[in-house]
């Protein structure tokens, strides 16, 4: 781990990837797709360029959708189902990609400043002061 790259990888380990750091956004969704595909609160997704992004071993890939109609691949380990990426067509036109930052080898430090879909998530669940809380958000997956 260094202060311009990170680390992360699936649960059982065939799944590996290195992000540059700090991501282009971090930002938990409490989307019901994603709590029901983290089988957690939220999703922790955080955003990179695309070749910030280097991935080894193979991901299997569900398409869901997205209220807005859209793909949203979800890309998962085959064999522990760790989340570890999502990509859609927004994010492939602005050279982004989504990774579930739950998956990082640190997560101590990490710190979402911004919050969506919090109109589905769960009601224990209470935000920072100051964070950016959206109801919905099209097109993040
Ligand atoms: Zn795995
Ligand atoms: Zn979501």
């Amino acid at each position: 781990m260094t202060d311009t790259k990170r680390e992360g990888g699936c649960l059982c380990g065939a799944v590996r990837y290195e992000v540059s750091w700090p991501p282009m956004m971090l930002v938990t969704c409490a989307c019901t797709n994603c709590q029901k595909q983290s089988g957690a609160a939220a999703s922790v997704v955080g955003a990179v360029a695309r070749d910030a992004l280097v991935l080894s071993g193979t991901l299997k890939t569900y398409e869901d959708r997205a209220a807005s109609g859209n793909a949203v691949y979800r890309q998962f380990c085959p064999d522990c189902g760790s989340p570890i990426l999502t990509d859609t067509k927004a994010a492939r036109e602005g050279n982004m990609i989504f990774f579930k930052a739950g998956t990082l080898d640190d997560t101590a430090d990490l710190a979402p400043t911004m919050h969506c879909w919090t109109a589905s998530g769960q009601r224990w669940v209470h935000y920072p002061q100051g964070d950016i809380v959206m109801q919905r958000q099209e097109g993040l997956g």
